[in-house]
């Protein structure tokens, strides 16, 4: 029953676009009407006994049919189309060239007919291609009977008035309704462009307003860890600076040992906001690279110092291997972030260390003229790691397992920082491990090499550092700084009773400036041998006051040595700090012997 199915929506669906739907409705109606026509012509010229007429229409007829069941069938618009203009123009040629010898209104139509369909089904080039195969024989023809050249042998059949009037009707019926056809599937076209064109313009809306809207809720969440990690660490500072100062005070053992675990704890707690407000930073795209001057040995020597002691104190040998090749380099770089990756990994490795030993090794892999690439490695025999957590340790806040974070604490944002830090300067961490035989953690840096030789370089060595809780490395100080002349400028009421006790260690009674404007005033009559300066501070900050210092007219007060004292955490804090005509800073809470040691270098470089 299937056969006699000649619907023409057995043949249209969704898939197919405006226009290719238009292509095949204008075949199937084209079809019907064509064959209305043509019928009616084959019986004209058949009732006419006009022979080779009524074959070739006949035929034409037949076909149309066969091609009416093929497109019912199976709507290949495509090919349909081309047979039916490989037909159409044979049947042009040979009526022109062959059955009538001449050109006529009907000729003009069938031409206008291939022209019309050509384009509108097959495109711009067949549609050239078929139009001037109908119209370039057909003017040549013209040509030659003008010329009376042309002449075959074949008596041309003439048909009768009436078959003309068919035809002219059919073939204008046909071009009337290929162009309306069209028209209407163009109007459809454009109208659900536009259609297509506005949901896509409030789609891009909707889409624009959602960017904007996550971008400021990062923004605010960014900014909100940002205040509140400042504002903790204000307080906190208060308190390591306060258990310093009683544990400075000898103590009893029962409460030196209190003071320890409050020292402790917040410097934990410190470490914690630290992270937090770095790894913030980290995200939010605020990290600039420094391109300073140091010395690799130096540097890795003051990282693994306070570790060394930390190890020792677990039973654990520390190694540090550094090429000796490094020794006398001076090399660019940024420290301060690759002490802190040093840092986070030295420190892991002896957090999830029992017993065994912490290997830092720091090779030259490679010397090129005024370039190096170093390989840095961490090596422990710790608890080690399972393979298929070893990259979900990097990821920010997770820890390899929850006992982790009940045994050894943590925040898990230390592998997501070193991660960070390095894959912002295109490099990529190394981790292998196995489970409870340890792990290493490994990346290679490169560094622009300095010209200058490095003058003197300490030796390597394994003694700790002097470390917080030790008394404050005070030789050389003992005598000469108690007649310091100190100025301090701090708005922090706490801040100043905590700098004005710790400098009572060394007998210095300071000069206290509540804010910028103030220390600028004191300055200018006082003497003094160095300030310490806070850098927020109400009315003039920092900054400010310590340009106008160094703009004095007396040498003697112009160059006196200020150190900064910021809370801040920015780490181009330094080069602000320089900026201003600093000489240096020490981040808060500062370590009591940071802090003179600092003070006395100044002071002395001033003498000198
Ligand atoms: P945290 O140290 O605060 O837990 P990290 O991001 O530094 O956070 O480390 C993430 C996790 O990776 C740790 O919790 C631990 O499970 C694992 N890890 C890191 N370093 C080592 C190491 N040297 N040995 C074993 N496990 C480690």
């Amino acid at each position: 029953m299937d056969f006699f199915n000649f619907s023409i929506n057995k043949i249209l669906t969704r898939e197919q676009s405006i226009l290719d739907q238009a292509r095949i409705r204008l075949l199937y109606y084209g079809f019907l009407l064509a064959i209305v026509g043509i019928g009616a012509l084959y019986l004209s010229v058949y009732l006419q006994d006009l022979h080779v007429m009524s074959l070739t229409l006949g035929a034409t007829l037949l076909l149309i049919i066969a091609l009416f069941k093929y497109l019912t069938y199976k709507p290949h618009w495509h090919t349909i189309s081309h047979i039916l203009l490989v037909m159409g123009t044979l049947i042009n040629l040979a009526t022109v060239f062959v059955i009538m010898q001449d050109v006529n209104i009907i000729t003009i139509q069938i031409i206008i007919l291939v022209i019309v369909f050509s384009f509108y089904m097959l495109g711009q080039n067949w549609g050239m291609f078929f139009s001037l195969l109908n119209l370039l024989p057909v003017l040549i023809f013209m040509v030659m009977q003008y010329d009376h050249n042309y002449y075959i042998d074949f008596k041309p059949e003439k048909s009768d008035q009436s078959t003309t009037i068919i035809a002219i009707f059919a073939n204008f019926i046909l071009i009337i309704f290929i162009h309306s056809h069209f028209y209407s599937a163009f109007l459809k076209n454009i109208k659900q462009l536009k259609e297509t064109g506005e949901e896509q313009a409030a789609l891009n809306i909707k889409f624009e307003r959602a960017i904007e809207k996550a971008e400021k809720s990062s923004q605010v969440q960014s900014e909100f860890l940002s205040t509140m990690s400042h504002e903790i660490r204000t307080p906190l500072n208060a308190v390591i600076g306060m258990s310093n100062l009683l544990l400075m005070n000898n103590p009893r053992q029962d409460q030196s040992e209190n003071l320890e675990i409050l020292k402790f704890s917040a410097n934990n707690l410190l470490a914690i906001v630290n992270d937090v407000l770095d790894f913030n930073k980290i995200e939010s795209g605020k990290v600039v690279f420094e391109k300073i001057k140091f010395n690799l040995v130096d540097l890795m020597q003051n990282i693994c110092g306070g570790q060394i002691i930390k190890a020792e104190e677990k039973g654990l040998l520390f190694k540090l291997d550094i090429d000796s090749s490094l020794r006398r380099k001076v090399i660019f770089g940024d420290p301060t972030r690759l002490t802190q990756i040093i840092f986070n990994l030295v420190s892991n490795a002896i957090k999830f260390t029992a017993q065994g030993n912490i290997w830092v090794r720091v090779t030259c892999l490679e010397d090129r003229h005024n370039n190096i690439t170093v390989g840095f490695s961490v090596k422990d025999t710790g608890i080690g790691i399972k393979k298929e957590n070893l990259e979900t340790i990097f990821e920010p806040f997770t820890q390899e397992s929850i006992t982790t974070t009940r045994q050894y604490g943590g925040t898990g944002l230390g592998l997501a920082i070193v991660k960070r830090l390095l894959e912002l300067q295109n490099l990529q961490m190394h981790v292998s491990s196995k489970v409870n035989e340890g792990s290493e953690f490994s990346f290679n840096m490169e560094f622009p090499v300095s010209t200058e030789a490095v003058a003197r370089v300490k030796e390597p060595t394994a003694e700790p550092q002097p470390q917080q809780q030790q008394q404050p490395h005070v030789a050389g100080v003992e005598d000469g700084s108690s007649s310091l002349r100190v100025l301090i400028a701090e708005d922090n009421p706490v801040n100043v009773m905590l700098m004005k006790k710790l400098l009572s260690k060394w007998k210095i009674v300071p000069t206290i400036a509540e804010n910028g404007e103030r220390a600028v005033e004191i300055m200018q009559y006082g003497n003094f041998d160095i300030i310490l300066m806070d850098l927020q501070m109400p009315v003039m900050n920092g900054f400010d006051a310590s340009m106008e210092i160094r703009k004095m007219p007396d040498p003697a007060k112009a160059n006196i040595p200020i150190i900064a004292l910021t809370a801040s955490a920015l780490f181009d804090i330094r080069e602000q700090v320089i900026n201003a005509g600093m000489n240096d800073y020490v981040a808060k809470p500062f370590k009591p012997d940071e802090l003179m040691e600092k003070m006395q270098n100044l002071v002395a470089a001033v003498n000198s």
